[in-house]
């Protein structure tokens, strides 16, 4: 047996975070453990192939159940198995949300889970290259580029026409308002891939008190009296235990949930049906799935050949209030992508590279919920994952808001010398009746999913899993309720915030 003061479970985006940070104190002693391997894939560096990654070896290539809300179609969910998690894989937009998301969090968690309370984790996480101010850091260990000269002349025009259509124009989407168009800020130093493992883990691999294992597939928790005390691993085909005072749980959305509930943490009758024992009822676990839809989407045959991003083909997204949203002025409820190159799903024919576009568009915050649940007893056995995708009324009416926006911007006048026609979803699919017909076959995950070991119900605001001592979750799992943007800033700035609290729960 393995000792360790701290087990931190899963080396993505949060776990990276959390082993470096808390390694910082020479007294405590880290162990950090991760299913796959050190990256070696020379791809994974370079922006451009990042759609091309997912079903690799370092992928868990999950897959959801068939959604009825999207044509009975099954959509699959690649998540990094590899140091850097799905940061590795992740198209490195960085999006912090808008402060307005963060409310349900402080009421399910307290008030240090506010934007407010946030924000000294957001800037402390980044290196900002707009430089420092009071909304951004820029001597934090993540590059944050906010591009330039590099911009794709076409995401240009399609910025142009979002402004056209009424959209602000913004220069940083991560320094207040986020409404209106705006380039991606992204986790790209150097023209490569800034994983948070790069930025955080890598740096601190020299200290003595932080043990990194690869390779080391973790199956569930051993508990002693209430109280989580080791892991039960395989290391080189043999099983031993890991033990430790703390184990703090960063295997993601996914892994995490699934975690307890092998261990035995969560509702009866799930555990039951799983072949599983329950020693600690919380009926919450694997519930709240939710996740962010893209339509692929609105695409355009190209007047003149579109060349090759220099960044990572998608680089703006931009937060739009459609006529149909609820919510407050100033807060998002759709979004667009530019993408400059044709992104459809399996329902639809590619058009080659080059010769078209595509505008996707998306609900920033779905109503749908959802759960996830293991498919037996053993790590070995595959997940019933149901994120329920469009099972709302509201969440198909924003979709459909979302893609006549997506329209507007395309047929909108600094676009025209672009297009040669929509491709997709094509003429004469105007009714709400035949663009709910085209969105079902074209929606396709954002990659977000969250919510499966949530703020509040599974987790205190000290994100403690509630009734079990030393034992917490930190990473995606935790969030509420999405915010409006791609999740992974908001993932490092939980991460920042639990483990520099400086009234962090030791035991
Ligand atoms: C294709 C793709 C594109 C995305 N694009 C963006 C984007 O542009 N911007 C953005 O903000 N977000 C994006 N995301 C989402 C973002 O990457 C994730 O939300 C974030 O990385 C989640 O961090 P995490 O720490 O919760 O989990 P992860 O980073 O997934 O880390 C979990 C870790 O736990 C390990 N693990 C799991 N189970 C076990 C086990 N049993 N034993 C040992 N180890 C285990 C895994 O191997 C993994 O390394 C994208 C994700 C994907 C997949």
């Amino acid at each position: 047996m393995t000792g360790f003061d701290v087990l931190v479970i899963g080396a993505g985006s949060a776990g990276s975070v959390v082993a470096a940070r808390l390694s910082e104190d020479p007294g405590l002693s880290v162990g950090l453990v991760e299913a796959g391997a050190v990256p070696s894939d020379p791809d994974i560096a370079s922006p451009q192939q990042w759609p091309f990654l997912p079903g690799r070896a370092f992928d868990w290539a999950y897959r959801t159940i068939p959604q009825p809300g999207t044509a009975g179609r099954s959509h699959d969910w690649p998540r990094g198995r590899i140091v850097g998690g799905s940061s590795c894989l992740h198209a490195m937009a960085h999006v912090r949300g808008h402060p307005d998301d963060f409310e349900p969090w402080a009421a399910a968690g307290g008030p240090g889970w506010s934007y407010q309370a946030l924000l000294p984790a957001f800037r402390r996480s980044e290196r900002f290259s707009g430089g420092a101010s009071a909304m951004h850091g820029d001597a934090g260990p993540l590059d944050v580029l906010l591009p330039g000269d590099e911009i794709h002349p076409l995401v240009r025009d399609y910025m142009d026409a979002g402004v056209s259509i009424g959209a602000p124009r913004l220069g940083d989407h991560n320094a207040g308002p986020l409404t209106g168009a705006a380039p991606n800020q992204l986790t790209i130093r150097d023209g490569r891939r800034v994983s948070v493992a790069d930025a955080y883990l890598v740096p601190a691999l020299g200290r003595p008190n932080l043990t990194l294992l690869t390779d080391v597939l973790v199956h569930d928790l051993v508990m002693q009296a209430g109280r989580a005390c080791g892991a039960r691993i395989t290391r080189g085909g043999v099983q031993e235990i890991l033990t430790a005072d703390r184990i703090v749980l960063c295997a993601g959305t996914v892994a995490s949930p699934l975690l307890l509930m092998r261990s035995g943490i969560g509702d009866p009758d799930t555990l039951r049906g799983a072949g599983i024992a329950c020693r600690h009822e919380l009926p919450e676990v694997g519930r709240n799935l939710h996740d962010h839809l893209l339509a692929a989407g609105n695409v355009y045959r190209a007047r003149r050949p579109v060349a090759p991003s220099r960044l990572q083909h998608s680089e703006s997204l931009m937060y739009l209030h459609s006529d149909d949203s609820s919510r407050a002025e100033g807060s998002p409820d759709v979004v667009l992508a530019c993408v400059v190159l044709p992104v459809v799903t399996e329902a639809f024919a590619r058009p080659e590279a080059g010769s078209a576009y595509t505008i996707m568009c998306g609900v920033t915050h779905p109503t749908s919920r959802g759960s996830l649940r293991p498919g037996g007893p053993s790590v070995a056995d595959v997940p019933i994952i149901d994120p329920a995708y469009l099972s709302t009324d509201q969440d198909r009416r924003s979709f459909r808001a979302s893609l006549r926006l997506a329209r507007a911007v395309g047929r909108a006048a600094p676009l025209r010398d672009w297009s040669d026609g929509e491709i997709l979803p094509g003429p004469g699919v105007e009714a709400d009746v035949d663009l709910d017909a085209f969105l079902a076959r074209a929606a396709m995950t954002h990659h977000h999913p969250v919510g499966t070991c949530s703020l509040g119900p599974v987790v205190d605001g000290d994100l403690r899993v509630r009734g079990i001592d030393g034992l917490f979750v930190v990473d995606a799992s935790v969030i509420p309720s999405i915010t409006a943007g791609p999740v992974n800033a908001a993932v490092v700035a939980i991460a920042e915030t639990w483990a520099g609290a400086t009234d962090q729960p030791r035991q």
